[in-house]
């Protein structure tokens, strides 16, 4: 029920109570003041009575008195008017007329007792207020009763009944009360209309007031409170209706702000405040995310960070993370499903080697295939239904990653929800993504021989810590080899450093080919070069080292003026057989060498303790 339906019946029941109890009340009073009315009446009509008998018996005509009752009853309102005597006058007097002998009992008991009655009969259905009023002797004044009646004062001398009429005065009181009541019955209906006046504008304010502010927890703030009044309770609405501005002026700028942040415009409908609220805190989350990339050191790293953001945070089961080659044209999966370096899943293998056939890639815009079947001519769906959105995370204005999310027909919609929200952690990795790819690209270029490819002397000496730590934990020897191109210096010569060079780097890619994944090849001088084979001892060194001799001696490397043919000798030490150091076991590798070029070169050489003279000089 409704505040001011509820206030109405309240008042309605407290006044119909009101009216009640004073029609009661007027009621009981009225019936009150008609009967001491009524009384008075008698005894006056007593009195007169008496004073009347008494005249008579003075002047002498007593003997006229049933004229003079006869008169009286003709008085308007009284309705009859009888003496009766007492014993006492009786027995001086005589009985006096008939109609004076006390016969009715309610006289006789007045007579008896000396009290007055009064009570309300009913005569002929005529409402009458029937008094028997005793006459008691009294001594006080002249004349007196004792003067003629030969009695004691106190003596009950006879008794006076009187009937007046009732019913008129009843029929006033009703009439007063039913005044009375309808005076105060529409006082009451005027207070209910009054209040109702009054209470409608607070009513109905407060109802709007639920409504506006009930929407608003709905995050609808468009709702008004129309101000029905200049008081208080239009003052609620105005504030309200401020409060409500204010709310959807700044909650839609912070959404539009949110928005243009998150790079996607903000949707109409639903809860506004829960939609910004989620906003903000995706940003928030995103920032973090950020802050987090930030203080990772490989980029590797970040690719898991992303691969857990969209399994864990956006419940993506299937999606592929491909990262872009600088500067070729192809792409490699950083991480399928949440596993690192799997293999491409979803998509045609032909993006790994021509990059550009990935739409993502080429456009560098987001390829969503949501009712779009057939997009991306690149996409290999697992089973039928399955669909795909491609994201690509720009960097330096192309697409340096492609993050492809699959989903089925039934998660497509949910997916396609989740993309601005993805979409921001992208943006916010791509920066961070970029500048991991370029410190790690200057750091290995830094450590790396840029016409070889090979490591350079300054890799060699980072890694060292890490190769004899690893040794001597897993007690595992490693072997040092040391190459020397024989008489290099003719090439030049001959055929000019360009050949030289080729000379050099079809070195080093036969050197590659020939090493496992733990072996590693520096370029340790012009054509000097140094292998380190771990968990290698001498005698697989050296067979090892033999292979390469023999694969350098039967290589043919086609010059602008023919075939040429090179020989190479190497030198083999063995860390920590032959030194517990690691640069004294490179030195004697060195000497080994040495001693090969000095044997006649093309061969491979063991250093041995005898080819190192205590004084140093081999
Ligand atoms: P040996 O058999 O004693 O080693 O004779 P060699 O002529 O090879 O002598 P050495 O190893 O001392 O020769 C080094 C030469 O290699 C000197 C230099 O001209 C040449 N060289 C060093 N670095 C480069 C390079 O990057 N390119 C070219 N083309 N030549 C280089
Ligand atoms: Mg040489
Ligand atoms: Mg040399």
């Amino acid at each position: 029920m409704r505040l001011l339906d509820r206030i109405l019946m309240v008042s309605a029941i407290v006044l119909t109570v009101l009216v009640i109890v004073l029609t009661v009340l007027s009621l009981l009073s009225f019936r009150h003041f008609s009967i001491y009315t009524a009384e008075r009446h008698v005894r006056s009509v007593a009195e007169t009575v008496k004073v009347g008998l008494t005249e008579s018996m003075i002047n002498g005509t007593i003997n006229k008195r049933q004229q003079f009752l006869a008169r009286l009853a003709d008085v308007p309102g009284v309705h009859q008017v009888r003496v009766a005597r007492g014993p006492a006058v009786i027995s001086q007097f005589g009985p006096g007329l008939a109609s004076e002998g006390g016969a009715q009992e309610d006289v006789k008991k007045v007579l008896a007792t000396g009290k007055e009655m009064f009570e309300l009969i009913e005569v002929n259905g005529e409402l009458m207020f029937h008094a028997v009023i005793p006459y008691v002797a009294s001594d006080q004044g002249l004349p007196n009763c004792l003067q003629c009646h030969t009695v004691r004062a106190g003596t009950v001398l006879g008794a006076v009944t009187v009937d007046i009429s009732f019913a008129e005065v009843r029929r006033q009181g009703i009439i007063a009360v039913i005044l009375i009541s309808l005076a105060v019955v529409l006082a009451a209906l005027v207070a209910l209309a009054l209040l109702r006046r009054m209470m409608k504008p607070l009513s109905e304010t407060a109802h709007a007031v639920q409504e506006v502010t009930s929407q608003a927890v709905g995050g609808n703030f468009a709702g008004r409170v129309l101000q029905r009044s200049g008081d208080e309770v239009g003052e609620i609405a105005l504030n309200i209706n401020r409060l409500m501005e204010f709310l959807e002026t700044e909650i839609s700028t912070i959404r539009t702000r949110v928005g243009q942040l998150m790079g996607h415009r903000a949707s109409e409908g639903g809860n506004q405040l829960l939609h910004t609220t989620e906003l903000v805190e995706s940003l928030v989350e995103a920032s973090q995310f950020k802050q987090a990339i930030e203080e990772d050191q490989t980029k590797l790293e970040i690719y898991q960070r992303l691969a857990d953001m969209l399994r864990v945070k956006y419940d993506f089961k299937r999606f592929s993370i491909y990262e872009v080659a600088a500067s070729k044209n192809r792409m490699t999966a950083m991480s399928i499903d949440g596993e690192p370096a799997a293999t491409c899943r979803y998509c045609d293998p032909q993006v790994m080697i021509d990059a550009n056939s990935c739409r993502a890639r080429r456009t560098g815009h987001e390829v969503n295939a949501v009712g779009f079947p057939g997009l991306c001519t690149m996409f290999r769906p697992a089973a039928a239904g399955d669909t795909h959105i491609c994201l690509p995370v720009n960097q330096s204005g192309s697409a340096g990653c492609v993050v492809q999310i699959v989903a089925s027909a039934e998660e497509a919609e949910l997916a396609s929800l989740m993309i601005p929200f993805v979409s921001v952690y992208l943006r916010e990795a791509g920066p961070v993504l970029e500048a991991k790819r370029l410190m790690e690209h200057l750091r290995e270029n830094a450590l790396r021989d840029p016409m070889t490819g090979l490591y350079n002397r300054r890799f060699l000496e980072d890694y060292v810590g890490a190769l004899v730590s690893s040794s001597q934990r897993r007690k595992s020897p490693f072997a040092v080899l040391m190459l020397d191109l024989d008489f290099f210096k003719q090439v030049n010569d001959t055929h000019g450093h360009e050949a030289g060079d080729k000379v050099i780097k079809t070195l080093a890619d036969l050197l590659v080919r020939n090493l496992r994944g733990s072996d590693m090849a520096v370029r340790y001088g012009g054509e000097e070069f140094l292998l380190v084979l771990t968990d290698t001892g001498a005698e697989p060194a050296l067979k090892a080292a033999e292979k390469i001799r023999a694969e350098v001696e039967a290589t043919k490397i086609p010059l602008p003026g023919g075939i040429l043919q090179k020989t190479i000798s190497i030198g083999v030490a063995e860390f920590p057989t032959d030194a517990d150091t690691f640069w004294q076991v490179v030195k004697f590798a060195d000497v080994a060498l040495y001693k090969a070029k000095s044997s006649g070169r093309n061969r491979v050489v063991r250093f041995l303790p005898e080819m190192w003279d205590a004084d140093g000089s081999y």
